[in-house]
């Protein structure tokens, strides 16, 4: 982490305490968490919420700060991780109660079995033997019944452990997801770039990281509202899964900021991909859905830093972020090397000059 982003961080945890503080409501983890996504201004929609309740001469209570939680950022894929997991502890739980009662059963029987072979090692009438033969054949049955209702029980439990198991890869595909466009989110992201970085550490492969931000969103989402804005996200999120194969892998950074790695690319390589999503998002005229209305255009600003041997994931993305940063800079709608940045910052040889 750059000292900027230390600094941006312990600013917004800052800003949160305040609020928890202003507004009396107990700092529990769920509450800082929703003040600092406040904070942060990653979410519009929760942000416009909140913004409201303060104008109209409120603070957000601890009842409205829970029902905002749960709105906006309890995620579905932990209730649903909760829900699997419980299923699994009842499916076992009755495994366990089907194999102690089959086993009482078991247990009985082999005590009947000893005790009538006592009975016949003496000498016992033939009324005794009928009796004896008929308890034997009785509780032979009763054992059967418990063997066939234990047979079914169990491959109930298997099928429903199978149906568990597939819910579990579900919730575990989905939680590496960003909910809004459905491609990964920023969890995936930093496995595979680990992933990504200990590969190409072994190998002789390039690897290059790039980065997008759409350029003057908040403009965009200040005048065509959240909603839209939220489709356009889902459009740039396609644009750039579209224009990226094999092992490459696109995420949401983060609000309107997107990365993808592309291994086995050199840095010529990946300004090819980065302009052709540059210029594929540049040439989709925006139509509002719900009235058609047109709604122009929108542009991107990319940064790609390649990897160098001494580079950890925080270093590689930092330098991919001063390139972005410059792209926005220089005018935006652009893609910024970190060739182009080392260029611009060497001196200007003077003709003649001789070296040292
Ligand atoms: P720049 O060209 O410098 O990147 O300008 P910008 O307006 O894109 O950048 P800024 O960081 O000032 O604003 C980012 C905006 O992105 C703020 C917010 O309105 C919008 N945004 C972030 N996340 C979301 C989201 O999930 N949905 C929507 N609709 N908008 C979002
Ligand atoms: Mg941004
Ligand atoms: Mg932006």
């Amino acid at each position: 982490m750059s000292d900027q982003e230390f600094k941006r961080a312990l600013g917004y945890a800052n800003s949160a305490f305040d609020l928890l503080k202003r507004s009396g409501i107990p700092p529990y983890p769920q509450f800082y968490e929703l003040l600092y996504t406040y904070a942060t201004g990653v979410n519009p929609s929760l942000n416009s919420r909140i913004n409201n309740i303060f104008r109209s001469g409120n603070s957000p209570s601890e009842s409205l700060a829970e029902s905002l939680y749960n709105e906006f950022l309890k995620s579905d894929v932990n209730d649903r991780m909760t829900e699997v997991s419980q299923r699994m502890h009842d499916r076992i739980d009755a495994v366990h109660d089907a194999i102690d009662s089959a086993m009482t059963t078991a247990n009985a029987y082999s005590g009947s079995l000893q005790s009538a072979s006592g009975d016949l090692g003496r000498t016992i009438s033939v009324p005794a033997m009928k009796a004896l033969s008929e308890k034997l054949l009785a509780e032979t049955r009763n054992m059967q019944d418990t063997n066939r209702s234990l047979e079914l029980k169990l491959q109930a439990s298997r099928d429903d452990i199978a149906a568990l198991q597939r819910d579990l890869d579900d919730v575990r595909r989905e939680s590496m997801l960003d909910p809004l466009t459905k491609i990964s989110n920023r969890k995936s992201f930093d496995e595979g770039l680990e992933a990504a970085i200990a590969e190409a550490s072994v190998g002789r492969d390039p690897l290059c990281l790039l980065l997008l931000d759409i350029d003057h969103f908040k403009n965009f989402n200040d005048s065509y509202g959240h909603q839209t804005g939220d489709q356009v996200l889902r459009l740039v999120a396609m644009t750039l899964k579209s224009n990226i194969k094999g092992k490459d892998l696109a995420a949401r950074y983060g609000g309107e900021e997107f990365v993808a790695i592309l291994p086995h690319t050199d840095i010529d390589g990946a300004v090819i991909v980065a302009e052709n999503i540059r210029r594929a998002i540049q040439a989709k005229e925006l139509l509002k859905r719900s009235t058609n209305e047109k709604l122009g255009r929108i542009t991107a600003s990319f940064g790609i830093a390649v990897f160098r041997s001494s580079d950890t994931a925080a270093s590689l993305i930092e330098r991919a972020d001063r390139c972005l940063y410059a792209a926005k800079h220089a005018g935006r709608n652009r893609v910024t090397t970190e060739h182009d940045l080392v260029n611009a910052m060497a001196p200007v040889k003077k003709a003649g000059a001789t070296a040292a």
